[in-house]
């Protein structure tokens, strides 16, 4: 076997990956099943919103210029015709001198012009007829939201391609769609190898460990919005890894093995991509953590090899796995967003290569801030749990300095990037 591993950049890496085709597919499920799918059709309002002129406030309804001579010394009378609470229409036309005590979110009546909040106006009865003065002059059009105001009909609201989230889940229903298309959700499977892995409920014993790598990793597909498959954990034997990927790779739709892609003696995936005749996409990045993983491609469907080093296998899929489960998905936006924050450490360690290093945000002294999560090593595990974003650090850099400007890769809470790029 060719030991020999060429680095590439990691952009380079991310584009190897993602100029795959991907399989997108459609179906159709109901709003409450849609959050966080990927919207497969535009969302265009099919009709106008509101869809009659209505009122924003609790008030009375009226013809604005019956208030033209109005006036703190000089208030206008109006009689009260009826009251319509929301969902309710007035009986009919309104009338000058007349009034409609209106709730909100109801019809304006017609004829009326304008609504008076109950605040400004005042309201007495008389031989059981109401009526209600106001002392101030009223302009046509105040306080109503006419139709359409907010949107016409036909204009397009959402774009296929976004996340559904709770606000697009209120104009689906705003419309009337009870189901909406979205994407079909693939399938990733997951297989961690290793002899030394034990199950979660396994007892410690010398020279084994749990494997975290699969909880990890299936949280991190569903976060990514895909179905997480585990398939369990494989020996380091040739021939079970390779019965295994095998028969996995009928199963679902990207597969995800962790270890084993290194150069050492029990090092077998990259012999299983090998006798699998699948194309490696690459094996080696210039990056830290994760420089092994690699990625092959069998008949358009792909095997990402992540470390087995859990930090390493965690940055793995968030950079390399996460934005092609986007594209299957029909992310428009399939990559994390980059931004631009402010260091709030020292990290004097040079940088010979970009390394991705495991932080958290915050928002200190009126800006945004990253902090390393803890020890910068691909083997740590602890880390990860206060993960949300990678510090990048540039290689080629002798280190940085508190107040810093750096990069760091957001990994939650945003609805995407068009493009990953790393500035220079
Ligand atoms: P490998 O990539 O197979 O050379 O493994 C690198 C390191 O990661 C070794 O120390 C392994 O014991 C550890 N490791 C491998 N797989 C897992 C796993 N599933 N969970 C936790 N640690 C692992
Ligand atoms: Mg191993």
């Amino acid at each position: 076997m060719n030991l020999h591993r060429n680095p590439i950049p990691v952009t380079e890496a991310v584009s190897r990956i993602m100029e795959i085709n991907a399989d997108k597919q459609i179906e159709t499920v109901s709003i409450p099943n849609s959050h966080d799918r990927i919207l497969a059709e535009d969302l265009v309002a099919v009709h106008a919103i509101p869809p009659f002129p209505k009122s924003p406030y609790d008030g009375y309804a009226f013809i604005a210029s019956d208030t033209d001579q109005a006036s703190r010394d000089h208030p206008v009378e109006f009689r009260v015709i009826e009251e319509i609470g929301a969902g309710q229409r007035a009986s009919r036309p309104i009338e000058s001198g007349e009034a409609v005590r209106i709730m909100t979110g109801a019809e304006i009546p017609k004829g009326a012009t304008c609504v008076a909040m109950f605040e400004i106006c005042q309201t007495y009865e008389q031989d059981g007829q109401a009526f209600m003065t106001i002392k101030r002059k009223m302009t046509e059009g105040q306080n109503i939201m006419a139709k359409g105001s907010e949107t016409e009909k036909g204009q397009l609201l959402v774009s296929k391609g976004t996340k559904i989230n709770p606000g697009v889940e209120a104009l689906l229903a705003t419309f009337g769609y009870h189901e909406v298309k979205v994407y079909r959700q693939p399938k990733v499977g997951v297989f961690a190898t290793g002899t030394e892995l034990l199950e979660v409920h396994e007892q410690l014993e010398p020279g084994k460990i749990r494997n975290s790598n699969a909880y990890m990793i299936l949280s991190q597909i569903e976060r990514s919005g895909a179905i997480p498959v585990y398939l369990g954990k494989l020996a380091d034997d040739f021939d079970t890894c390779y019965d295994s990927v095998v028969s996995a790779l009928k199963e679902v739709d990207i597969l995800i093995t962790t270890g084993g892609v290194s150069v050492g003696d029990y090092d077998l995936m990259p012999a299983v991509y090998e006798k699998l005749g699948a194309e490696v996409l690459f094996n080696k990045i210039a990056m830290r953590p994760g420089s092994v993983t690699t990625v092959a491609q069998l008949n358009g469907q792909l095997l990402f090899g992540l470390s087995g080093n859990p930090s390493a296998c965690y940055v793995g899929f968030e950079l390399f796995a996460f934005p092609f489960t986007q594209k299957i998905l029909g992310n428009g936006k399939p990559y994390h967003k980059v931004i631009e924050a402010v260091l709030g450490h020292d990290i004097m360690k040079p940088n010979p290569f970009h390394r991705f290093m495991r932080g958290y945000i915050e928002y200190e002294d009126n800006q945004v801030t990253v902090h390393p999560a803890g020890i910068d090593k691909s083997g740590v595990v602890t880390s990860l749990a206060r993960t949300n974003l990678f510090i990048i650090l540039r290689g080629g850099t002798r280190g940085y300095k508190k107040g810093d400007r750096v990069q760091a890769v957001l990994l939650e809470g945003h609805q995407g990037a068009d493009d990953f790029i790393i500035k220079s």
